[in-house]
């Protein structure tokens, strides 16, 4: 029954054709070949990406929405294109509850002061959870400053993983929003987002979901999870800085005042009185990062190709041996042990400081993260002061862990 099969899904994983369409990777430090391990903190281009941006500015560039010129035309497409892409990329009812922001973080300030403005009062309650990225904690502790709100904080256990009892119990009438990511940058935890929805809708809340490591790794639908808001950044899935999405379903979008006011984003402006337009323009103030959204266009469709499904199958097996590998290593802990876990493994050694560790390592061509991720609250519940973190994109091979493990046998053996 061969031939009945989508021919996407019995491709096999061409890990070697993959590697090529990033030129990066083939670069050298120190004459060894770059060993890239840091796709947490962002994501190589592949050739797809780079070329698409080549050409849009070489030969396609104008202004979006304005011009009535062809340049302008053509760029208005494609960025509209981008949006249809996008909605398709996360299954979004449709393409207008698709925002443009400038990455996560901003997509998570957007909501904390477009929702929190009207929706969060004084005596409300908004819940993060214990394992945070510092961008998803920051901008709801100023909104609850602000409004005389409270934060609450689900806790995690010894593995890493929130403790769903302990959540229940947080939640009441007074919840107006609960912000958790989809998984931990700095543990790689995938968090049940479904009946983290599913119990906060019970009582009434909404749900924000910081999916800047988990649209790059895990399928999404936004639908049927049925969050209210889904944000991810550009540069973490192959993409260019300087974009990134909001979802959010349409009746909070218009029910949301305006993050940033300006050109654009008006249907009429006189000096008394000013009326906004409809979303997503309504949340995109000013002249959008263009270019960026053209090449996150062609991120995701490169993304789309290889398929996502496949993506995180390779990325489970290098998880899998990469745990393996590392246990092995003596004095190695992995701080993050949850049975559900992304390509991302956050360690400490005994013999060595992980800014050390990262140093020496830089030495071997192996590019790791050192510290403490933008998520200090993490470190401190694991009473260390930052670790080392190997995360894992579509393109990282085998042999390259093995290098990683050799890499700290060294770094062992140096600092012994
Ligand atoms: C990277 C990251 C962010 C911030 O993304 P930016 O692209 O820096 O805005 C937020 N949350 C998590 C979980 C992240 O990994």
């Amino acid at each position: 029954m061969a031939d009945v099969l989508n021919p996407s899904e019995s491709k096999a994983y061409d890990l070697a054709a993959i590697r090529q369409d990033f030129p990066v990777l083939s670069r050298t430090f120190y004459d060894k070949p770059l060993v890239y391990l840091d796709n947490g903190a962002t994501t190589q281009k592949p050739k797809a990406v780079i070329d698409r941006i080549h050409r849009f500015y070489s030969e396609e560039y104008g202004t979006v929405r304005r011009g009535v010129y062809a340049l302008s035309e053509g760029s208005t497409e494609a960025f509209a294109q981008t949006r249809e892409t996008v909605k398709a990329f996360l299954n979004a009812a449709q393409s207008s509850e698709i925002v443009f922001t400038k990455g996560t973080t901003e997509a998570i300030n957007l909501v904390a002061h477009s929702y929190g403005q009207p929706f969060i009062q004084a005596g409300d309650e908004v819940i993060v959870s214990a394992m945070e990225h510092h961008a998803n904690i920051v901008p709801w502790q100023q909104v609850c400053l602000a409004k005389g709100a409270t934060l609450k904080v689900i806790p995690m256990n010894e593995r890493g993983e929130l403790i769903l009892e302990e959540y229940e119990k947080l939640l009441s009438p007074k919840t107006r929003v609960v912000a958790v990511n989809h998984v931990s940058n700095a543990l790689g935890t995938i968090n049940p987002i479904r009946r983290i929805i599913e119990l906060a809708h019970q009582t009434g809340a909404v749900v924000f979901i910081d999916g800047a490591q988990g649209a790059p790794h895990l399928n999404v639908d936004v639908q049927a999870l049925d969050c209210d808001f889904y944000a991810f950044s550009g540069h973490k899935i192959y993409g260019p800085t300087g974009v990134g999405v909001l979802y959010a379903k349409q009746a909070h979008l218009e029910a949301m005042v305006p993050y940033q006011t300006g050109g654009d984003m008006i249907e009429t402006v006189t000096f008394e009185k000013t009326t906004f337009t409809q979303p997503p323009y309504k949340f995109e103030a000013g002249t959008p990062p263009i270019a960026q959204v053209v090449g996150l266009g062609a991120a995701i469709d490169y993304v789309n190709e290889v398929g996502l499904s496949a993506i995180a199958a390779h990325e489970h097996r290098l998880l899998k041996y990469a745990t393996e590998q590392l246990n092995t290593v003596p004095g190695l802990s992995i701080i993050g042990t949850a049975s559900m876990k992304a390509g991302l493994i956050s360690f400490v050694l005994e013999a060595a400081h992980p800014l050390d560790i990262g140093t020496l390592l830089d030495h071997e061509a192996i590019a790791i993260r050192t510290g403490h991720h933008c998520a200090q609250p993490v470190m401190k519940r694991f009473n260390v002061p930052a670790t080392a973190r190997a995360s894992f994109g579509m393109y990282n091979t085998f042999d390259e862990i093995d290098r990683l493990v050799a890499g700290l046998h060294k770094v062992i053996d140096m600092m012994g």
